[in-house]
């Protein structure tokens, strides 16, 4: 479903992926794991095209290229990417912004369908329903942000879900409604999930069919999920 072939990205002064080569098939769900800066959150960008950096290599989706296409479309075609550092968007409330993007992508659905699944998904993640009608991320604190982005998950029925460091600054209880709601959806829909962590313990809930390391730029090691359990033990270093 996913395929990224030959990639390497860099920034005007600095090389960040050399030659990177990684397929995702349908429902399956792969964990990207590697040291701090190496470039995952890059890589999550470029795949839905963040025009900040240049890029060389192809992106395949669905047997489409998607290197080039516009963030929008990507968006379109079925990915959804939940940032490590979700934005802030002001002006704009969570509702006006669903159903702007449901009426352009075919999916519309009317004011009463529309507000009961939205209420029913607020309640599931255990947040108000006015956060409906809040800007978009603005002023939530780091847990509600992300379970912010889980409302537009749902509303929006993405295929394919990339995940940056979605455990980061979850207290407890929040990650576990985080984890539970992701793995309901991956029950539901089965899509294609590429998450991104440090820590092993989120991959005990979301069990990946493949874990890779990314390390000096490429996928230095991939494995199943005993992967995890090494590097919990023996860190990145040697590998
Ligand atoms: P990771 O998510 O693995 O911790 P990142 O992908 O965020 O790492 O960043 C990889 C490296 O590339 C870092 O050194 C970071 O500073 C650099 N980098 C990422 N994006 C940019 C950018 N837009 N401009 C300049 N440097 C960048
Ligand atoms: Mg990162």
């Amino acid at each position: 479903m996913l395929e990224i072939k030959n990639l390497s990205i860099q920034t005007e002064d600095k090389k960040i992926l050399n030659d990177l080569n990684l397929k995702i098939n349908d429902g399956e769900i792969h964990a990207i794991m590697g040291p701090n800066g190496v470039g995952k959150s890059t890589l999550c960008k470029v795949i839905l095209n963040d025009k900040n950096y240049l890029k060389k290599g192809t992106i395949i989706f669905n047997n489409k290229n998607i290197t080039n296409e516009e963030t929008s479309n990507i968006a379109k075609e079925g990915i959804f990417l939940i940032n490590q550092n979700p934005i802030e968007l002001e002006g704009i409330t969570n509702a006006e912004m669903l159903r702007t993007v449901l009426n352009a992508s075919g999916k519309k659905l009317n004011i009463f369908e529309f507000s009961k699944k939205a209420k029913e998904i607020c309640n599931e993640l255990n947040i108000p329903e006015n956060f409906l009608h809040r800007e978009i991320n603005l002023g939530m604190s780091g847990g509600e942000k992300k379970k912010n982005e889980l409302i537009h998950l749902w509303m929006l029925e993405p295929n394919f879900i990339i995940l940056d460091e979605i455990d980061s600054g979850l207290d407890v209880d929040s990650l576990k409604t985080v984890e539970e709601s992701i793995m309901k959806y991956y029950e539901k829909y089965k899509p294609s999930i590429l998450i991104i962590t440090h820590h092993k313990q989120i991959l005990e809930n979301i069990k990946p069919d493949f874990v890779h390391i990314l390390k000096d730029g490429m996928i230095k090691k991939s494995g199943d999920y005993n992967l995890a359990n090494y590097v919990e033990e023996n860190g990145f270093n040697n590998i």
